[in-house]
């Protein structure tokens, strides 16, 4: 939560924070699997997930808000190929972890505030310390074009109201 004080327009409700940190506790993948299959066909922690032993790493998509001191962050998912599962896997203690890869990802959060936004193409970069980070590829798509331009603190508003739901 950042201090900024903002009216949502749906409702009329005044806010003095924004939140500008969103994450995700599954991919779509997961969230689709009936709940009494769960237990055989998944298994998920904070960072990880499989799926029918397809492996999903959470990530987050960093994007610069250019007119207010701060960061907006979606933690999302990405599906990443075997090869890169294992490697991540063996490594992700290290202190020095952001020396592998990057690995490559296909998007597997849907977004709500923007157009269809699964199976966009990302990177996976592993960073010390903190989650990885996903990096869109350059495409049109209004999120890829977000993460490269930055968005202004009213967009912000704008994600925030569509992302608690409010209409
Ligand atoms: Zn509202």
């Amino acid at each position: 939560m950042v201090n900024y004080a903002w009216t949502c327009s749906c409702c009329g409700e005044k806010y003095d924070t924004l939140p500008f940190d969103w994450s995700m506790a599954a991919p779509d993948d997961y969230n689709a699997v009936p709940e009494a299959e769960r237990e055989v066909r998944t298994l998920i922690s904070r960072n990880f997930c499989t799926v029918d032993g397809q492996a999903f790493v959470r990530g987050v998509i960093e994007i610069p808000v250019t007119d207010f001191d701060g960061t907006l962050r979606f933690g999302l998912w990405v599906s990443v190929s075997e090869a890169s599962e294992r490697t991540i896997l063996q490594v992700w203690d290290d202190p020095d972890c952001s020396r592998h890869g990057p690995f490559f990802g296909w998007l597997r959060s849907r977004l709500g505030p923007y157009p269809d936004t699964l199976n966009l193409k990302a990177s996976l970069r592993l960073r010390d310390d903190i989650a990885p980070a996903i990096d869109l590829k350059p495409t049109d798509h209004p999120l890829a074009v977000d993460q490269r331009r930055g968005i202004s603190v009213t967009r912000v508003a704008e994600i925030a109201e569509k992302l608690m739901s409010h209409r």
